[in-house]
């Protein structure tokens, strides 16, 4: 164990240890990415009856037929986020838990996040309230529409598997910004691209599970 981990795991409880350093034998390196992830309380983001493996290597129900990621992805995304992207404005599709959205309000200035499930996108907002996160709006809705006001996103984070890009996403993303998604390659895979003009550039490629991204919203 690295001595940074060492340190972290001292404000840690003991459930996130094993986490910690399995994220840092897969390859996670980034202090901050691993100071959040040892300082969230995952449990609390899971379907209380999987609470007990919050920690373990495997995305888990959080309600409404949906997972939250597991932790390997989510560190992996964050830290292309902290290494390509500018810090400002970031757009999440798939709020799910609230996770993810926690750990970017960390790493941006503002977060916009879209879930389309409302039952889900309450959980998460009062979760985040309760944690004192104030960077965040949320939106019910249908991310394949994109924002529903006119703003430019540094970077946009989609944590479901679209069947192709949608255009409302890449057009609100400035020159330079980066897209991170999921696509269906050989083995599904998150990648993350830089946008240059009308070309994407790939920077990361990794193999990785998703939940498909739906059309429409459901109120209930
Ligand atoms: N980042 C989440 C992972 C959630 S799984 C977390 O950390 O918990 C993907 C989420 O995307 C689900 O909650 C699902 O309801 C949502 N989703 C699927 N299709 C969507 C769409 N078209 N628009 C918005 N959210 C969508």
């Amino acid at each position: 164990m690295t001595s940074v981990l060492n340190e972290l795991v001292r404000k840690t409880e003991p459930r996130a240890t094993s986490m910690l350093a399995y994220l840092q034998e897969s390859g996670i390196h980034q202090p901050d990415i691993l100071k959040l992830m040892a300082s969230l309380p995952r449990h609390e983001f899971v379907e209380p009856a999987f609470s007990h493996l919050a920690y373990s290597p495997t995305p888990l129900p959080i309600g409404k037929n949906q997972t939250i990621s597991q932790p390997l992805t989510v560190a992996r995304m964050s830290e292309w986020l902290l290494q390509y992207a500018r810090r400002g404005r970031v757009l999440e599709i798939g709020t799910g838990s609230g996770y993810q959205t926690c750990i970017l309000a960390n790493l941006f200035n503002k977060v916009h996040t879209i879930e389309r499930q409302k039952a889900l996108l309450d959980l998460a907002m009062k979760r985040l309230a309760n944690f004192g996160v104030s960077n965040v709006e949320f939106h019910h809705g249908d991310g394949h529409l994109g924002w529903p006001t006119n703003i430019s996103m540094d970077a946009i984070i989609v944590t479901a598997l679209a069947s192709k890009v949608p255009h409302a996403l890449t057009n609100s993303l400035k020159e330079g910004g980066i897209l991170i998604m999921p696509i269906e390659d050989e083995t599904p895979s998150i990648g993350c691209w830089q946008k240059t003009g009308e070309k994407w550039r790939r920077l990361e490629f990794a193999p990785a599970q998703f939940v498909p991204m739906l059309e429409g919203k459901e109120d209930a």
